[in-house]
């Protein structure tokens, strides 16, 4: 039986409550959204929806919440018993295939963790997330775990993927339906749309998908006297110095809040929005905040996705 007492008296009962009727979804259960998984699970998240088509390699272990245990084993299942060590009561529905042909799972999700690292992936995930009004949090790892960032996408509020995505993925443009990227000029696209790169130690995958699972819960806890306020849809995380302002460089283990904002000329989210088109809709933080013009740059001008889906 596990012993709540100590996160419950954090959280409060009402807290606790709303968090165990909630349901999470977690696409991608690798480096990062394993971590995330667990995470949730040991914050009191208790029902789960885990796909992931992927085997747990022995290269994994040393950036995969499962250890040498699980080799060989799907890795949504090696999450899942994980969950169930910490929280024998938690319901995990798991998956192993991929998402695009049982989308249907996502009507059983309140919130929406993207632990897949291909940007097509995420594309894909965008439009049936807009199409069901529901809330993801993207995160992303800079190439060899410089960095990396966490997005919320709010439906009707703010901007879709594809919107962000223009703004902070500079030569991620959306994958052509052949599956080319000729703007792509560094690293090397796999054929589902993932970045070959040198991978970055698990530490610092970490530390962008402690920040995804924390702004997972916060959403969680809406409402609640538990709730905390992020001054922005997003969050860019420097493990090494990184030049995400111009002109200013971002310490280690210190974070830059970004608000960006909805292109109005949108194909993606323009078709899924609200019909406010009349008056273009933009949120509060947008209207009181710094016009969203961020160009996060490492030392050497190149920046690139390092994968969390590993
Ligand atoms: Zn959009």
């Amino acid at each position: 039986m596990t012993d709540w007492n100590r996160v419950e008296r954090l959280l409060g009962h009402d807290a606790m409550s709303l968090l165990a009727r909630k349901t999470v979804g977690i696409v991608g259960v690798g480096s990062g959204g394993g971590y995330v998984a667990l995470a949730l699970a040991m914050s009191g998240v208790q029902r789960f929806i885990l796909v992931d088509d992927d085997v747990l390699d022995p290269q994994n272990i040393v950036r995969h919440v499962a250890d040498s245990r699980y080799i060989g084993k799907p890795k949504v299942e090696a999450v899942r018993d994980l969950i169930l060590q910490r929280n024998p009561q938690a319901e995990v529905f798991v998956l192993q295939e991929r998402i695009e042909g049982h989308l249907h799972l996502l009507d059983q999700m309140d919130i929406l963790a993207v632990g897949v690292d291909g940007e097509g992936a995420k594309f894909s995930l965008n439009e049936s997330c807009l199409k069901r009004h529901l809330v993801a949090v993207y995160a992303g790892v800079y190439e060899r775990g410089e960095g990396g960032d966490v997005v919320v996408i709010q439906p009707g509020d703010g901007p879709c993927y594809a919107c962000w995505a223009a703004e902070l993925r500079e030569g991620y443009v959306t994958p052509a339906p052949d599956g080319s990227d000729a703007d792509l000029d560094y690293g090397q696209r796999r054929p589902d749309g993932a970045i070959d790169a040198e991978p970055g130690l698990w530490l610092d995958v970490v530390r962008v998908a402690n920040t995804q699972a924390n702004i997972v819960l916060n959403i969680l806890l809406e409402g609640t006297p538990a709730e905390r306020h992020f001054p922005a849809n997003t969050v860019l995380l420097a493990n090494q110095p990184l030049e995400i302002r111009e002109g200013h460089i971002t310490p280690p283990f210190s974070a830059e809040w970004v608000n960006i904002p909805r292109n109005p000329k949108c194909l993606v989210c323009g078709s899924y929005h609200m019909a406010a088109t009349a008056t273009e809709e933009m949120s509060l933080d947008q209207l009181l905040g710094e016009p969203a013009r961020v160009d996060v740059r490492k030392t050497n001008n190149k920046l690139s996705l390092d994968g969390i889906d590993e």
